[in-house]
This record gives C-alpha cells, structure tokens and sequence, in this order.
C-alpha cells in the first residue's frame, strides 16, 4: 500500500488539508450525551449536539429500549422485506402516521439513508430534482444517485424557483426538495409559498424536517404544523428520530402510493438491514413525551430568546434563525477554528462549520441549545464568547 503513488497522492491531500485547516478530527465522548460531556477525558459544557429536547439519554426512553431488547434481542438479522421488520417497527410506523397527519410511513435506518432513498426511489430517468442551494449534503447526494436531472434555485427565493419550474416544463415528473430548517443557518424555508408555486406547476414537494420535527410546532410535528399546513396540500415529510426524538433512524411521512413505491424501489430500503426492534421501542416511547410534554418546546423557546438577546447585546453576529441552531457568523476559516479552540479550552464544545460545509469566506460557530441547558449555561456561553470573541477583536 505504502508504496503505491496512489498512497502519495492521498498523504498530499492530507497534508493540504491541515495547512488550510480544513483538517477533520475524531474525540471520544464516554458516558451519555447530554449538556454536560465528558470528550476526550474531559468534562465539557456542550452547545453542539442535536438532541434539542433533552431525550437522548432519558430514563423512559432508555427503559424501552432495555425491555424490547430483552424481549427482541439486539440484532434485527435481515433487510425489512425479508424478515427484519419487527412488531415494534410496525407499531412505530403507524404512530408517526398518526402524529403527523399522513397517510402512510416508512421507516429508515438513518436520515441519510432516507433521503438518498426517496429522491433515488421516486425519480427516474427525464425526472428533474430541484433543489434548495442551501439543502443538507443528503439531499444533493440523493440527487446525485439517481438517474433524474438535478436542478438548484437560489436559498429559499421563490423566484429561482419559478424560473427552474418555467425551464423544466416539458420533463417528466418533478420534484421540488428542501430542508424545513436549514442545518447550518437555522432559519426556516418559506412553506406556504413553497407548496402555492410547486401546486402551481404541477411539481411534487417534499421537506426535509430532520432540525424541526419534535421541535417546531406545538406538539413538535415540525414545519407542516408551525405552517399550519392544510391536510390536502401535505408535501413528503421525511424526518429523523436521531435529533429531538434522542433515539435513531428516520422516516419518510407521505401518500399511501409514495410509501407503496419506496418500498418496492428505494435502495437505501430494500438493500439494508433493518435497525435493531428496541430501537424502534425506544422511538416509540419518545414519540409519546414528543407530543405530549410541550414544556420542553417552550422552554427550549425561552433559552433561544436569551441566548439572542444575549448575542445581540455583545454585537454577535448571529442569524436569522428562531430555531435552536444559533450559528454566529465569524467569516475566516483559521480564525473560526482559533476561536473554537480558545472556547474548547474554557470548556466549550460548539460546532466550527467551514468549507465546504458552508461556502468559503462563511465559516461560523455553530451553537445548538437543548431544553436540558439551563439559563446559567446560556450565560456562562455568552460570557465565554464575549471574552473570545469580542475583547479579541
Ligand atoms: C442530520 C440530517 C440528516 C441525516 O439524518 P441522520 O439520521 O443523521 O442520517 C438529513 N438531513 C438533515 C437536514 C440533517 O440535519
């Protein structure tokens, strides 16, 4: 191996990677995650998990999990066509069905899983994907997996969008994609405008909810429900239980005949074993404090707006977000990854996003909040980032 050119070429790109500090580093956590996290041996006051509800290591959920896999065992042996798909699983998909107001749901082992799936499963060659520039890697990877042409319009302006529509009249099907909150900014994709224009030129709509199911909404049924999206103009809703739910895998919410076709044609579906029983346990025991404990959303609301409040008075330069992904713009690459090293030194994991995760000259902190933080964390972060950011300047 070492002695191949090929293996040359590989230390290169490696060695140019960590001189424009685009390198990336694995670190260890032991114990649960959470708000307080031991990462490499260290105790460190976390602002970048996604487990925005607090659910990740909740006892309730845990106990599920426990008893299915008593019950279950661990592995599920087999793909969900074969023999894979368990009672739990079932049970789980009925109950999204019905907390999210749809009529079928299909679950996945991941949300990456799911997303290459529907674009792959769905569109077919002389389709036409359109997609937000700002959508998650997953979706613009499914595009690049199937054999349907892939379109972008401008982030979250309705006018690209109608000229993509305009330019691709005479394809075959079409259809639109978009996070519902977009990961790295926060903010939230224009819905109603979204499923007027898409309805418009006769074009599918589907949303990724992966940062707003559990958390956007009264009872957490994301971005159709803070939309107050009617029941007929539904787009595929595809989210993921990793996030707020605090568990694992995703699913895809839709017409019984979009289900119908995943499951008879979605690769990442078909050819995958399905996730272990008492994970689906553990979700299903999460959906019931998802829809029922409010107080976690509200709250985590609370800590959202102190943390804005906060950043706006020291002059941060926050988003336009309302959501728990709070990122602060800082624009430099190497001065991002100083700046979060400085906070990791003090005791503070946030995320330091860069390219080409964001576009270049874009670099920013990433701050998410969880209704587990306490008014004390939010201080003590903003405390930290005026002493980091603000006196450095
Ligand atoms: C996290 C995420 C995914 C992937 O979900 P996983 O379950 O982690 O694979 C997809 N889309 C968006 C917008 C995400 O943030």
């Amino acid at each position: 191996m070492a002695s191949l050119p090929w293996s040359k070429a590989l230390a290169a790109t490696l060695a140019e990677r960590q001189l424009s500090g685009r390198y990336r580093r694995l670190r260890t956590r032991s114990g649960e995650q959470g708000v307080s996290v031991i990462i490499d041996g260290k105790e460190m006051l976390s602002f970048c998990s996604n487990d925005y509800l607090g659910l990740a290591a909740h006892p309730t959920i845990t106990k599920a999990f426990i008893n299915a896999a008593e019950t279950e065992g661990v592995g599920s042996g087999a793909a969900h066509l074969l023999s894979g798909h368990s009672y739990y699983h079932q049970q789980l998909e009925e109950a999204l069905a019905d907390f999210m107001g749809q009529q079928s749901v299909l679950l996945f082992s991941s949300g990456y899983q799911a997303n290459l799936g529907v674009i792959d499963g769905l569109m077919s060659r002389g389709d036409v994907v359109i997609q937000d520039k700002l959508n998650h890697a997953s979706l613009l990877d499914g595009g690049r997996l199937s054999a349907a042409k892939s379109w972008r319009y401008h982030h979250a302006d309705m006018g690209s969008l109608q000229r993509r529509l305009r330019q691709t009249e005479d394809s075959g099907c079409r259809l639109v994609v978009t996070d519902g909150v977009f990961s790295m900014d926060g903010d939230l994709a224009p819905l109603q405008p979204l499923i007027q224009l898409t309805q418009k030129h006769q074009a599918a709509l589907m949303v990724d909810d992966a940062h707003a199911i559990g958390v956007l909404g009264k009872h957490g049924r994301g971005s159709v429900e803070h939309w107050q999206v009617k029941a007929e103009h539904m787009p595929i809703v595809m989210g993921t239980l990793g996030k707020a739910f605090g568990t694992a895998g995703a699913f895809v919410a839709a017409d019984k005949d979009v289900i119908e076709t995943l499951i008879q044609q979605s690769r990442t579906f078909v050819y995958t074993t399905a996730q272990p029983a008492a994970v689906a346990a553990a979700s299903l025991a999460s959906l019931v404090l998802v829809r029922t404990e409010n107080w976690r959303r509200e709250k985590l609301q609370t800590l959202i707006e102190q943390f804005r409040k906060g950043a706006a008075e020291l002059g941060l330069a926050t988003m336009n977000s309302l959501t728990p992904i709070q990122p602060i713009m800082i624009g430099d690459d190497k001065k991002a990854i100083v700046i979060g090293q400085e906070l990791e030194s003090r005791g503070f994991l946030l995320g330091v996003i860069r390219t080409p995760t964001v576009p270049l000259g874009s670099a920013r902190l990433r701050v998410t909040l969880s209704t587990n933080h306490t008014e004390q964390n939010i201080k003590q972060l903003l405390e930290a980032l005026e002493d980091v950011i603000c006196t450095s300047q």
